[in-house]
Formats: C-alpha cells, sequence, structure tokens
C-alpha cells in the first residue's frame, strides 16, 4: 500500500488516520513539513499514510469562493503575495541595456541588501559596482533564482569583463535563508561565470 494522495483543501488535519500496523492517531499530531508537501506518517512504524501537496493561488480562490474556511483564510496571504510579487516585477531589471556602463577589465558586481520592512516597504537588493550603486529591486526572500537570472543580465552587458556576483554579509541570510542548496548554488554560478571568462 503506498501513501495518499490529497490536495490541501480535501485534508482535514482534524481527523483520526489509522496504519496497517494497528496504530491509529489524529493527522495534526503527525504531520512532517516540506518545502513543496507535507506528509502524514505513523507514530509506530514510520510508514508514509497520506501526502498532502500545499495549494496553488487558483486552488485557494475556487476552494474559497465554495465556502471553505481555510481557503478563505489563506485568502489574504494569496492576495498579499500577488501584490507583492506584481510590485517586485515592475521594479526588477529585466534587459542588459537598464545597466550602466562600467570601466575596468574585471568586475566584481556586489548584491547587497537594504532592509526596509521596519518602514513598512519591500527590502531591496542592491547592485553595486565599488561605491556606485548599478541597480535596486524588490528582494525575495530565499531568492536564488532571481540571483540567477540577474547574474545572467549581468553576463549579457559586461561580457567576459563580469568575473563575480558577490553576495555581501548582509544580504546573505535574506537570499539563502533555509535553503540549503542556495549558496552552493551560488558558489557554482561563480565559477561558471569565471570559466566563461577563461579566468
Ligand atoms: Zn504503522
Amino acid at each position: 500500500m503506498s501513501a495518499k494522495l490529497l490536495s490541501f483543501y480535501d485534508y482535514d488535519r482534524d481527523r483520526t488516520i489509522s496504519c496497517p500496523c494497528g496504530w491509529s492517531g489524529l493527522c495534526s499530531e503527525n504531520e512532517d513539513y516540506f518545502s513543496e508537501v507535507l506528509d502524514v506518517r505513523c507514530a509506530k512504524c514510520d510508514r508514509m499514510l497520506l501526502i498532502v501537496s500545499y495549494p496553488t493561488h487558483d486552488a485557494t480562490r475556487a476552494a474559497a469562493a465554495t465556502g471553505n474556511e481555510r481557503a478563505i483564510e489563506n485568502l489574504q496571504h494569496v492576495n498579499e503575495r500577488e501584490a507583492f510579487i506584481s510590485r517586485a516585477k515592475v521594479r526588477q531589471l529585466k534587459r542588459a541595456n537598464q545597466l550602466p556602463n562600467l570601466d575596468g577589465a574585471e568586475l566584481v558586481i556586489e548584491w547587497d541588501f537594504e532592509d526596509r520592512e521596519r518602514k513598512d516597504g519591500d527590502s531591496l537588493t542592491v547592485l553595486r559596482h565599488g561605491d556606485r550603486v548599478i541597480w535596486r529591486e524588490v528582494a525575495y526572500y530565499e531568492g536564488i533564482d532571481r540571483f540567477e537570472e540577474v547574474l545572467w543580465i549581468l553576463r549579457k552587458k559586461y561580457g567576459d569583463r563580469f568575473i563575480e556576483l558577490r553576495p555581501t554579509d548582509a544580504s546573505i541570510s535574506y537570499l539563502c535563508g533555509d535553503d540549503m542548496r542556495a549558496s552552493s548554488t551560488i558558489d557554482w554560478l561563480n565559477a561558471e561565470l569565471k570559466r566563461m571568462a577563461g579566468k
């Protein structure tokens, strides 16, 4: 028997679940949360009994429309998240020609962080070459994918002269968060840049 798959709003965590080994218990007390799903396991034999996927924004909207209380609660977060994403998209670097020309044979660009949450604003990623700010945009928490996108736009602009996108100490915890792979991704990307530049 393999674990049963459930969508988030079909999952009732206050329900009792039982295992073929004879154990039974409350779902809510036997959950493990992962980045994409949660699972419910038997406390006695560790068999995985349920896998529950987290809801997409559309799934939350659809379930809220049918009166699902958890979905109605989550809808506020969904709306806030979507508003954040549209604010972030408006300001984000899209094309190489939005960047200034820079002098120098080997360009190291710093990826810095401006914490503005206490001022009720969005925190910012600041790209710097030496003392010069070359771009500012809304920072994503655990934004390693955005880091990579920006790195390739910088590569397009500065070519082989661009040898490193270097996170500052101030930016690193926001950039990596709990994503264990992020810091090795940063190293890998920068090694790739240097390799392409023949350094
Ligand atoms: Zn069991």
